[in-house]
């Protein structure tokens, strides 16, 4: 029905002579009328729009095919046309009304009809018609603003997935260059002789080589957090390794400044929980370093304290306090905002992006944790970590490993790298040749799978993004040959300078033994390596 007459009475009344009386009377009223003389007619005239219908007790008993009743039935959700039904004074009113009870706006008038009453519920009628054009106009507002919310909704989504998409192409670009400037930069520092300048050079070079990829890091972090791709794990760890670990860490910067570095585990000592230890570490790894970098003398304390809960639950709060130069009160309820340093003055002289305790308050809270801090000026701050952790009392504190390459490894002193940067090339070249390997090289999958063929190696660094053949089915590719030749698996660790979750399974599933991550230090090389010695 289209709203073109809105506002017309249709009127079907008994005789020709009465039609015409009361489309007159109407008229006379300023209201505008259409005169229909069967049912059909009326069906019709409804399909172009009515305010209101006037019809009679004959009418509708006539309406033997239901067209009238179909109509009425059919009529949107938002509308009820007003029937005004003309009865004789002595009609059956109940067998009218069942015949109508599809209607629900329907008023009756016994004829012959009062004037003043009849126009009166005329008007009444058409100003209720009118009330539901708005609502009708109203709900379609409403629609048409939930379709925009929606395809605004679908296209910022859309946006999301493709930043998350650019960041992570982006970082494993910048990682892959950058794998050669850190390989290059510790060849660079172990070769002899050099002048101190040329030391201090080469240090320079490497620091600012391990912020960029911190920063990379982080906002790699922040885009994961963005698009919810951030997965945390439940699995055995003992806490107080980890945190003895990152306090190890920590312990050269510490030194440094000359500062006061002390742990307290008393309280989870020996225990293993259920839990995500990387994630945990990240947090800690980043309230530490906070700590002493924004300590100039004194101390960095890092205190744990646990609750036990109901079942298995413990309540684990991890406090890292330094002396220093504190956050001011107005300062303190910014510096968990993205990109907010409580000083502007502060990344430039101490370095950061303002971005880790945004990531570290979004990660506790993933865990169902917190981080609260509490500072005075030029005292100090505290930061504490509070985490539910399930006890794990069957003590499976090693987390489930990769197959060891100490049972597939075979003797033999050559290494198959496969890589295609150049730059990658001659850092990992090197480095085996420091580790005292001999090296073949292949610059992609193909070429690798053909050499395995030939040669038994020792083992395969193969990088996993590569033209031509990728790692993965590189890898599948030398495993089938070596299941149908009948030969002991050749120990394949992938090289991957992707930093997202899960490349580790997918290395795995498609057949290596262990895997590192680009860029990556050369004693991380050299252990992964070592494994295999040390099974000989
Ligand atoms: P970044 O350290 O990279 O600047 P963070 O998000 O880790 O970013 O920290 C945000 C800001 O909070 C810091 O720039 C600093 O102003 C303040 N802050 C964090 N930890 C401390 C601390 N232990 N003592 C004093 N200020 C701190």
């Amino acid at each position: 029905m289209t709203d073109a007459f809105e506002h017309r009475v249709l009127i079907m009344a008994p005789t020709a002579r009465d039609r015409e009386l009361t489309a007159a009377l109407l008229s006379e009223e300023g209201i505008d009328s259409c005169v229909c003389v069967d049912v059909d007619e009326i069906c019709a005239e409804y399909e172009r729009g009515a305010g209101c219908i006037i019809l009679t007790q004959e009418a509708v008993l006539q309406d033997d095919r239901q067209c009238l009743h179909d109509l009425l039935e059919d009529q949107p959700a938002w509308s009820d046309v007003p029937v005004i039904l003309l009865t004789p004074p002595t009609a059956d009113h109940s067998f009218i009304l069942k015949r109508l009870e599809m209607v629900g706006h329907m008023t009756m008038i016994k004829r012959p009809v009062q004037y003043g009453n009849f126009i009166s519920t005329i008007r009444a009628a058409l100003r209720d018609r009118k009330r539901q054009y708005k609502i009708r106009a109203h709900l379609a507002d409403r629609e048409d603003q939930a379709q925009a919310l929606q395809q605004a909704v679908e296209k910022a989504n859309a946006a999301n997935v493709a930043k998350s998409d650019f960041l992570a192409n982006m970082s494993h670009e910048i990682r892959t260059p950058m794998n050669a400037i850190l390989g290059l930069s510790s060849i660079l520092a172990r070769s002899q002789p050099l002048t101190s300048l040329q030391t201090k050079y080469i240090e320079t070079l490497n620091q600012s080589s391990e912020s960029l990829l911190m920063l990379i890091n982080d906002l790699l972090d922040i885009a994961k957090i963005e698009a919810s791709g951030i997965e945390i794990k439940s699995i055995p760890f003992r806490l107080d390794l980890l945190l003895r670990e990152i306090a190890d860490m920590m312990a050269s910067k510490a030194e440094e400044k000359s500062l006061n570095l002390s742990l307290d585990l008393d309280h989870i000592q020996g225990r293993s929980f259920l839990g995500d230890p990387a994630r945990i570490r990240q947090i800690v790894t980043n309230l530490c370093s906070n700590a002493i970098k924004f300590t100039v003398q004194g101390h960095v304390t890092i205190i744990v304290t646990s609750k036990d809960k109901t079942g298995d639950l413990c309540e684990v709060a991890i406090s890292i306090t330094n002396s220093g130069m504190g956050i001011s009160p107005e300062k303190l309820s910014k510096i968990f905002d993205k990109f907010t340093q409580a000083d502007n003055t502060i990344s430039r002289k101490f370095g950061g992006t303002g971005l880790g305790l945004a990531i570290s308050r979004t990660l506790a809270e993933l865990m169902n944790g917190s981080i609260s801090v509490t500072s005075d000026i030029d005292k100090g701050s505290c930061f504490v970590l509070q985490l539910p952790l399930m006890d794990n009392p069957h003590m499976a504190s090693e987390q489930p490993s990769m197959p060891r390459l100490a049972e597939v490894y075979r003797a033999s002193g050559k290494v198959l790298l496969v890589e295609d940067f150049e730059a990658n090339v001659l850092v990992a070249h090197t480095l085996l040749e420091q580790f005292g390997y001999e090296v073949d090289h292949a610059e992609n999958g193909r070429i690798a799978v053909e050499k395995a063929k030939k040669c038994r190696y020792a083992a395969i660094l193969m990088d996993v993004q590569m033209p031509v053949l990728d790692g993965y089915s590189a890898t599948r590719m030398i495993r089938q040959n070596e299941a149908e030749a009948g030969d002991v698996p050749t120990p394949i660790i992938g090289v991957t300078a992707h930093a997202m979750a899960g490349m580790r399974d997918r290395c795995i599933q498609a057949g290596m033994n262990d895997f590192i991550s680009k860029p990556f230090v050369a004693s991380e090389l050299q252990k992964k390596l070592g494994n295999v010695h040390r099974a000989e």
